[in-house]
């Protein structure tokens, strides 16, 4: 089945946020005094979120990501990618992590049916990288990226955020980082929401208005047909089929700005 928009968009990919919260603070995805999480009853259980994607797989999405905060604390995250896994006419299965607690849970999320996984990795620079995370240990993230590779996950793609472009000396850092261990890398330029400010990913199909084929939908339910637009619709009060029939309905051609989402609740 095609699920197309009102401009014969084809929309096949569905990302999912699984929780807000994180294991880092990235500086350009949380403010200083950090956000005020969402309550355990606010967040979708795992048969709320297996009827959305039951429902949008049967109308013609195969693609699914996984995101957060930080996917990997979201408790029972295996089971979860198991039964989506499980879900008939889901094609792709992916996660994108910080890769911090890979260590623990590669293995099982391989097992479990996930195919592929981005990682965010902006710098290779120790210090650096301590900064922009607000005191992350890159040593997790580097090895967590390693026992990836060793289970198997192929390829591993590289998100690396840039300010300007990928000729930026932390940006060449990774990029060669990424040559010498066999992974792909792809250049994100820093976003801004509330100013409407984003490009295209490079090496990737982020950002490219014309032929979007994304929604998104957050941990506490809504249906966001656009990262660049304040529209949501909550499956808890209008029920999966109506949400989706208006995200779809309601899905702007482009982007303008955001003054509702925020990185960390959206999984950018
Ligand atoms: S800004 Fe909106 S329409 Fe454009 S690519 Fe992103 S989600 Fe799609």
């Amino acid at each position: 089945m095609l699920m197309l928009d009102k401009y014969n968009r084809r929309i096949n990919y569905l990302r999912i946020s699984v929780t807000d919260r994180c294991n880092l603070r990235c500086i350009y995805c949380m403010p200083e005094e950090g956000i005020k999480t969402l309550n355990h009853e606010e967040i979708l259980n795992f048969s709320e979120i297996l009827d959305v994607v039951q429902l949008v797989v049967k109308q013609g999405v195969d693609k699914i990501r996984i995101t957060g905060g930080e996917p990997l604390v979201r408790r029972g995250i295996v089971e979860l990618i198991k039964q989506i896994a499980d879900v008939e006419g889901v094609v792709d299965l992916a996660m994108t992590t910080n890769a911090v607690l890979l260590p623990k849970f590669a293995k099982p999320l391989y097992d479990a049916g996930l195919k592929r996984i981005n990682v965010s990795l902006d710098t290779i620079d120790a210090l650096q990288f301590s900064k922009i995370t607000r005191g992350g240990n890159i040593a997790e993230t580097l090895t967590g990226i390693k026992v990836a590779q060793e289970v198997g996950f192929k390829p591993i793609k590289i998100n690396c955020v840039i300010q300007q472009n990928s000729n930026e000396p932390d940006a060449r850092a990774v990029t060669k980082y990424c040559e010498d261990n066999n992974l792909q890398i792809r250049y994100i330029r820093q976003m801004d929401l509330e100013k409407g400010l984003f490009w295209q990913v490079d090496g990737g199909e982020g950002g490219n208005c014309k032929s979007c084929n994304r929604l998104r939908l957050t941990s506490n339910g809504l249906l966001k047909p656009c990262l660049f637009s304040d529209l949501e619709y909550n499956i808890r009060e209008l029920g999966v089929e109506q949400a989706l029939e208006l995200a779809l309905t309601n899905k702007p051609y482009c982007g303008t700005n955001s003054h509702r989402n925020y990185f960390s609740g959206i999984g950018g």
